[in-house]
């Protein structure tokens, strides 16, 4: 049973690929669920807005900090970001590379 919850945070975006261009007055924040309905009503969204390119949902774990600090190496590093979004994981990519060649 997975405790952690999640946030789902949606809105139209400068640079849909990048969760910081995204326009606050168009900004929904959903939730909190847990990890497989955060993912499916972010889904939902997607589809539901499938025809607008520049609008966005992200799953983010509910109570971390979106900022570029690693938790790794305590780095600032601007790929901390993405991780957190495509990971639910803090980790800057040079610690996210480390650990894949030596997994814990
Ligand atoms: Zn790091």
């Amino acid at each position: 049973m997975e405790n952690d919850s999640y946030i789902v945070i949606e809105g139209v975006h400068k640079n849909p690929n990048n969760i910081d261009t995204i326009d606050e007055n168009t900004k929904k924040i959903h939730g909190p669920f847990d990890q497989k309905k955060a993912n499916d009503f972010a889904k939902g969204l997607i589809q539901k807005n499938i025809d607008n390119f520049y609008h966005r949902a992200w799953v983010v774990k509910e109570g971390l900090k979106i900022d570029d600090i690693c938790e790794e190496c305590k780095k600032e590093d601007e790929s901390v970001k993405q991780n957190l979004i495509m990971h639910s994981y803090k980790i800057c990519n040079s610690c996210n590379l480390a650990k894949r060649i030596f997994p814990l």
